[in-house]
Formats: structure tokens, sequence, C-alpha cells
């Protein structure tokens, strides 16, 4: 089973990067604010990990089948 992801709405700066990288899994809400689609259980986790990464304010959250967090820089 792939992770799970979800979005820290107070630490979401609204830079764009992830729904620019993947706009089948991510979008802006009506508050511009990033939100997951349905789309995002077509990406791989390797590429949810770079999204995440990849994300200056650190809000995407990854989690894996037992419900951890994934250490996105370990
Ligand atoms: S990359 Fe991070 S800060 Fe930028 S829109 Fe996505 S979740 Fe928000």
């Amino acid at each position: 089973m792939g992770y799970s992801v979800s979005i820290d709405r107070d630490a979401c700066i609204s830079s764009g990067n992830c729904v620019a990288d993947s706009p089948d899994a991510f979008d802006f809400d009506d508050d511009d604010i990033a939100m997951v689609k349905d789309g995002v259980g077509q990406l791989l986790d390797d590429r949810l990990v770079r999204v995440a990464r990849n994300c200056p304010a650190g809000a995407i959250i990854l989690r894996d089948a037992d419900g951890n967090e994934v250490d996105l820089f370990g």
C-alpha cells in the first residue's frame, strides 16, 4: 500500500510547487491552500517523497501503512 498524503493547512504558504509538479494530485482550494486530489493515488511513493521534499513549508505530510509519518530527509 502506498503512502497516504495530507496537507498541513496551517503550514502551507501557497507556493504552488506541488500543484505545478503534479496537477493531477494537488490543487488549490477556495482559500488558495493546497489540497490533495484523488489522482494522488496514481503517484508512486518515491515521487510523493520528491514532491513533499520540494514543499518549501514542509506542509506535505506522508504516512506509511502503519500511520507513521515518513521522514522525508532521513
Ligand atoms: S508546495 Fe507546500 S507550500 Fe506550496 S502549495 Fe504545495 S503544500 Fe503549499
